[in-house]
């Protein structure tokens, strides 16, 4: 089935138009700054790539309405197109960010389940609007295809009550659905699937450590398919150290901050998600392979030698709290087939896989240093432990588009 996936921010609207049947992306691309300039959405443009060729270009696009129609310019051009007719978008698939305590798994688009999207704004208060911008630009273009929403936080919604309270007063719960949600669903469901194909075993009989670590990070406990738990908490600033978040800190160490500070809450929000994590230790650069190349400097000056401490301490921070995560999860699950490495930072950086798997001999985890260093090339998963490893660990390149458009087939396909 060809399936346009579309991720729409509040200016910005990604799309991927893939088939199914082998994963191709048939073409993908991203309309930004819609709205913005003088008049409204003069500053916009697209930016759109087919069998590896960019084309850049300037078009008024003042919502997303206007962006959906230039998407389907570009989709039936005869040059930078890749179908003759709009009606060869069979469905469309539509990443949320947020489905709160409404939505456990992948939903056709109906009237009611608009509605209740509309309370999902107190949950994301920033992606919820323009998700609904972007499925209001695709209904004005395409009303006849039908569309699906998939959500971050559905595969989320299996964790027991013990893993998603918080240990506040329950009365916090009850008035404001405050728990543990979670982040980064898709890429967990999909990494854990295409590991139990690697194992060769139904994924009801496996239990896997999934790391997503990438800009934003998270890792999810997947007993028999299912998430047990994961570190990220009501919203994606929970869990491990990220590239500007600080993750789960002490609480009262919050309003500390915010007294000595004299920050008001939004500034206090901001900082924590903007200000701290790899950016926040190295002082210098929130980007993964700015760290590592700071740790291998071999400069001699005294800011050369500071950012490389303070990066070794990043990385060493990073490593650590996966580990502990991979610990704390087998002891949930009682017990760990595999460990999958996915996104940015796991997927292309073998030290801190190494990292990661050299405390962990005790749980029955054995690297092979020379593929895990030299052997990760593939799109499909990789296994990166040595044939001795009781525990397999893969490196698995996520694709969150690719899993958005299995499920928006598998639903339209039922109808
Ligand atoms: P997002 O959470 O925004 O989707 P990604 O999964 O794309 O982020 O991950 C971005 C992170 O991956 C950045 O910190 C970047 O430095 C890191 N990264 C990307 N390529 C490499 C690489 N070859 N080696 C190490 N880190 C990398």
């Amino acid at each position: 089935m060809k399936v346009l996936v579309i991720n729409a921010g509040s200016s910005s609207l990604k799309y991927q138009f893939l088939d199914t049947s082998d994963g191709n992306v048939l073409a993908k691309g991203v309309c930004e700054r819609i709205g913005e300039g003088e008049p409204a959405g003069s500053a916009a443009r697209i930016q759109h790539k087919k069998n590896g060729v960019a084309y850049t270009e300037n078009h008024p696009m003042s919502d997303h309405s206007e962006a959906m129609k230039i998407v389907i310019a570009y989709l039936t051009d005869s040059e930078k197109g890749v179908i003759s007719s709009m009606d060869e978008i069979e469905a469309i698939g539509h990443r949320v960010v947020h489905g709160g305590p409404y939505f456990f798994e992948s939903t056709l688009l109906t009237d009611e389940v608009f509605e209740t999207l509309t309370k999902c704004v107190t949950f994301a208060p920033l992606h919820t609007p323009a998700h609904i911008m972007g499925i209001q630009g695709c209904l004005s273009v395409m009303p006849n295809t039908p569309e699906v929403l998939v959500f971050d936080t559905s595969f989320h919604q299996t964790m027991p009550e013990k893993a998603y309270m918080f240990g506040f007063s329950y009365d916090m719960y009850e008035k404001y659905s405050l728990r543990k949600y979670g982040a980064h669903g898709t890429s967990h469901r999909f990494v854990s699937i295409e590991t139990a194909k690697a194992l060769g075993r139904p994924i009801e009989e496996t239990k896997i450590v999934t790391c997503h670590i990438g800009n934003g990070s998270s890792i999810s406990a997947v007993k028999y398919g299912k998430c047990l738990d994961t570190s990220m908490g009501f919203t994606p600033l929970d869990g491990l150290l990220m590239g500007t978040r600080c993750g789960a800190v002490d609480a009262s160490a919050v309003t500390f901050i915010m007294e000595k500070e004299g920050y008001t809450p939004e500034e206090m929000n901001d900082y924590m998600n903007k200000k701290c994590g790899l950016l926040g230790i190295s002082g210098f650069s929130s980007d993964f392979r700015d760290i590592i190349s700071a740790i291998s400097s071999t400069e001699d000056t005294d800011e050369a030698k500071e950012r490389k401490r303070r990066s070794g301490i990043a990385l060493d921070m990073l490593a650590y709290e996966i580990q502990r995560y991979i610990g704390a999860y087998t002891a949930a699950m009682d017990g760990l087939d595999a460990i999958s490495f996915a996104a940015g930072i796991a997927e292309n950086n073998a030290t801190l896989r190494r990292l990661v798997c050299s405390g962990l001999d005790w749980f029955g985890v054995k690297l092979d240093d020379d593929v895990n260093e030299n052997g990760v090339h593939s799109p499909n998963p990789t296994l990166i432990s040595a044939a001795d490893s009781k525990v397999k660990v893969f490196v698995v390149p996520t694709n969150e588009e690719l899993m958005i458009a299995r499920d928006t087939e598998a639903i339209v396909k039922a109808l």
